[in-house]
């Protein structure tokens, strides 16, 4: 097997799981604040780079490797897609995985799919990646009735509920109205 590269273990989101000894049953808690990498969400929705991921966790050690779950959370900073303004919100995402030793055997078919320890350290950041993008809303919206921009002239009409345009009273369309409120009757 390909070895993967190697982990840097003064990463903030890299975790030592060497405390748990590798006995099965032991448990280890680990609260930290870690700067958010980039581009932790989607386009239109995402915790700013850098900013603080309170990651609240417990590390237990089974039999094939550590079992990680716990929480992540953090602020989201994005854009309303109906009225582009601004999203600022906060976010609380699970966290389950389980990291296999890194030195076990492996039905190498499955892989991919399977988080490993490198040296006992595990990378936290696919599954912080996984959980924040599955959490966030495909179409952000500001609000749930946020009723978007005026199709005339492109104003915010959250601002402006009675917002209005004179366009019904343009004499063309005044007539089109007549016409249209005075069908033919055949009878
Ligand atoms: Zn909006
Ligand atoms: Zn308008």
């Amino acid at each position: 097997m390909i070895s993967l590269s190697n982990l840097d273990p003064r990463a903030p989101l890299v975790l030592d799981t060497r405390e748990l000894g590798r006995r099965p049953g032991s448990m280890h808690g680990v609260s930290r604040t870690v700067p958010a990498p980039a581009d932790l969400g989607i386009e239109v929705l995402r915790v700013p780079e850098g900013s603080q991921v309170d990651l609240d966790l417990r590390l237990e050690a089974v039999m094939e490797g550590v079992l990680v779950t716990g929480t992540a959370r953090a602020a989201l900073e994005g854009e309303c897609v109906r009225c582009l303004g601004t999203i600022a919100d906060e976010l609380e995402v699970d966290l389950q995985e389980l990291y296999v030793y890194d030195d076990r055997d492996h039905d190498p078919d499955e892989d991919d799919e399977v988080s490993m320890l490198q040296d006992d350290l595990l990378d936290l950041e696919p599954l912080l990646r996984d959980a924040v993008v599955l959490a966030l809303p495909f179409r952000p919206l500001c609000r749930d009735d946020c009723p978007g921009l005026c199709t005339e002239c492109g104003a915010r009409l959250a601002d402006d509920p009675d917002h209005a345009h004179e366009a019904a009273k343009d004499p063309r369309w005044a007539s089109l109205a007549t016409l249209q409120q005075d069908p033919q009757q055949d009878d």
